[in-house]
């Protein structure tokens, strides 16, 4: 069920749709927009009648849901969502930024990515204190000791940090110390870290699975958004195919499709989208070319000695050419008449 109030409706004639709603033992989730408010109602197992809302005051209509997602439909809120992250947002008028090494390895190398990262002018850093390995005598990530030091760049720098939890203690981490948890991969269907992250209230940036369709991602972040927590930025990290010359598939046009269901930010990750250093910079403008709202890049001062993924590093000076290509075709397809001509 979807209640959209009328323009006009009062903030009491809001509460009092919500009260009605847990009365009945349902969740209302408010949705202020532009023009309206929109109330999302989830935790009923069949249909309501919408003769519970539609003679309320200030209700415009009351609406029955038919495709398997809410909350991040546009239907519920039909302008695009901008979630802040720190001190920023992403989804925004801006391209959001989020560069850093894939892991936090140490004090020197976080610092001197963070240098280059901080004067590139973007506002997010990463650094993965938690790793997903796939081999388990792999480099598993320096754990809270490298959390402290990615909130020793934030203080540094100002940088937003956007780090991944694997867990739910790593939920707990990441809330003391950073400013987004990021959801991996190989996370994306773990309903209970999901719900988990969903009664924080910091912003998840959730990764598509390695190999999930839309409709499993959009589902991924409903978990998400039904525990209150409305604050997704989904991202396309390319997924497994048939093909062995890139480490994925990146899969672009996830993006004007995701922007045509839902009002969710979606970022682009060429860095894991790829695996080679030569691919990222051509993938990242293309991301910025079909619309992503950002970009997560990897970068390490020394590529060469990195402990995780360093064949997909930036140099700094790469990255740096990067950041200069990206934020000049940005320029070119937020003007109206592109977007316009792009996402209907
Ligand atoms: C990462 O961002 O370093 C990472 C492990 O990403 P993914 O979950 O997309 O593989
Ligand atoms: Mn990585």
């Amino acid at each position: 069920m979807l209640i959209v109030m009328k323009p006009d409706a009062a903030a009491s004639d809001i509460q009092r749709v919500l009260e009605v709603i847990e009365t009945l033992g349902f969740r209302g989730h408010a949705m202020p927009g532009e023009n309206r408010t929109a109330i999302g109602v989830t935790g009923n197992s069949g249909s309501i009648d919408p003769a519970h809302f539609e003679n309320m005051d200030g209700v415009a209509e009351a609406i029955r849901v038919t495709k398997p997602y809410k909350l991040i439909s546009k239907d519920l809120r039909p302008e695009r969502s901008a979630v802040k992250v720190g001190t920023a947002t992403i989804g925004g008028k801006d391209l959001a930024i989020i560069a850093g090494p894939c892991a936090v390895e140490s004090h020197e190398q976080l610092f001197s990515a963070a240098e280059v990262i901080a004067a590139s002018g973007a506002k997010f850093f990463r650094g993965g204190a938690y790793k997903p390995r796939t081999s388990p005598y792999a480099f598993q990530g320096l754990g809270v000791e490298g959390l402290r030091m990615l909130a020793e760049v934030r203080d540094t720098y100002g940088l937003n940090i956007v780090t991944e939890a694997m867990d739910e203690h790593g939920v707990d981490a990441i809330e003391r110390y950073g400013d987004c948890i990021q959801i991996g991969a190989r996370n994306m269907q773990n309903f209970s870290l999901l719900k988990y992250a969903g009664k924080t209230r910091k912003p998840v940036l959730l990764k598509r699975g390695l190999s999930a369709t839309l409709d499993e991602l959009l589902l991924a972040a409903e978990y998400i958004m039904a525990e209150g927590n409305y604050d997704v930025i989904l991202c396309e990290r390319g997924i497994r195919t048939f093909g062995n010359h890139a480490r994925n598939t990146l899969d672009l046009s996830v993006v004007p499709a995701v922007h045509r269901i839902t009002h969710l930010p979606i970022i682009v990750d060429p860095s894991h989208g790829t695996g080679h250093n030569y691919m990222v910079t051509p993938l990242a403008r293309a991301g910025v070319a079909v619309g992503a709202d950002g970009l997560i890049i990897e970068v390490h001062p020394k590529p060469d000695e990195a402990l995780c993924d360093g064949s997909q590093a930036l140099t700094p000076i790469q990255y740096g050419e990067l950041v200069a290509q990206v934020n000049e075709l940005f320029t070119l397809i937020k003007q109206p008449s592109v977007i316009e001509a792009t996402v209907s």
